[in-house]
């Protein structure tokens, strides 16, 4: 049986929501269009001020002077002077997209847990939830409880991810074959982005941010490749609803920096850069040469999960995503300013790698472990 959820219970949420003061953002799911669906756009009904007000709060929060947003891109993109770093901005988010995959159910307190060692490496952004129905992601059925909970830190964000119905059933369903989907749910992208549409508006009438996401961005484990102009037409849709930032994920982790580049050329067409944010799963083991692709291109927002924790529910055999320590090695390598620092994120990496009993995925975490190890004596290579 499928999860509903209606618009009044969405406003509840909202309500709820708004009480737990979250900043920002909500997110919203959607899956880019496959090629044997159709979709149509959909109608914007946002200003193009508020465009230009998301992308200055989006400066200010990265501390970067307000500049026109034709400007941002030039800026995110220039040879910036040893003073001034261009700074990307990490999205964590182990906690949600990572954990949700664990069949072992993480007590509220490991989560909170993990969530202050984050925020004590430096990370600004960190999503904390997901209000999805315990039916269908167990994990995370403290939603309230957490939110509750949480110890908020001034200028830190933790945002959560509130599925609108028809994004939810995109999610669960891609992971069935088209035909099961369309036998099931009769789930058009056009149907999808009508629903995100009213998730947008609720959103902003409660003063809330909303980021959307898309999945799947250049290949579905069912359909194949995703052509860049399926992917980009979803993007743009959702940019005019008014999110203020897309993250734009490859779910599964088929991705190469050559169809990654491919795919972010055809959306930075009409969706400017600085709305623009990458979520990477290493299946393949592509994640990192895939944020790297984004980074050279202009995106200055990278989602990440510490430890590489992660998976796909709805894809089976995918990856965790491109793990925070080693996005953030590369990152620092490259001479650009994450605000994080990585021998605190690698012990929050490790709290819950021992939690979960399992070694962590991060590349970079496994050397540092192993010369730790190495310099304490107790191994010699
Ligand atoms: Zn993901």
């Amino acid at each position: 049986m499928a999860f509903r959820i209606t618009p009044r219970q969405f406003r509840s949420v909202i309500t709820s929501a708004a009480n737990f003061h979250i900043s920002p953002p909500f997110q919203i799911c959607t899956k880019a269009p496959s090629k044997s669906r159709g979709w149509s756009t959909t109608k914007s009904f946002h200003g193009l001020s508020f465009k230009h007000d998301i992308a200055q709060l989006s400066q200010v929060k990265l501390g970067l002077p307000i500049v026109p947003t034709g400007f941002s891109r030039y800026l995110s993109t220039m040879k910036t002077p040893s003073t001034a770093r261009r700074v990307v901005r990490i999205v964590e988010v182990g906690v949600r997209d990572g954990l949700q995959n664990e069949k072992q159910i993480v007590p509220t307190e490991i989560k909170l847990e993990l969530i202050d060692r984050l925020a004590d490496a430096g990370l600004k952004t960190i999503e904390a939830t997901s209000f999805v129905s315990p039916k269908w992601i167990p994990q995370m059925a403290d939603q309230t409880e957490l939110m509750q909970k949480l110890t908020r830190r001034p200028g830190l964000h933790y945002p959560v991810l509130v599925p609108n119905m028809k994004g939810f059933e995109e999610s669960v369903f891609s992971a069935a074959s088209e035909s099961f989907s369309k036998k099931n749910t009769n789930c058009s992208i056009e149907e999808s982005l009508r629903r995100c549409e009213e998730v947008v508006k609720a959103a902003r009438a409660a003063n809330i941010r909303v980021r959307g996401y898309v999945s799947c961005v250049v290949g579905c484990p069912y359909e194949g490749k995703i052509a860049p102009e399926a992917t980009s037409k979803v993007a743009k849709a959702l940019y005019d609803m008014g999110c203020y930032e897309i993250s734009l994920g490859d779910t599964i982790g088929v991705g190469t920096p050559g169809s990654v580049r491919k795919m972010l050329e055809d959306v930075m067409k009409t969706v400017p850069s600085e709305a623009l944010a990458v979520h990477f799963h290493d299946t393949y083991g592509q994640a990192l040469a895939n944020v790297m692709m984004a980074v050279e291109m202009g995106i200055n927002v990278v989602d990440s999960s510490v430890a590489g924790l992660g998976g796909c529910p709805y894809a089976p055999g995918a990856s965790g995503n491109a793990a925070t320590e080693d996005v953030v090695y590369m990152l620092h390598g490259l001479g650009l300013d994450t605000g994080v620092e990585l021998s605190k994120l690698i012990s929050a990496g490790e709290f819950i790698c021992k939690f979960l009993q399992r070694p962590t995925a991060s590349k970079v975490a496994q050397a540092l472990q192993r010369r730790r190890k190495t310099v304490d004596g107790s191994i010699s290579c």
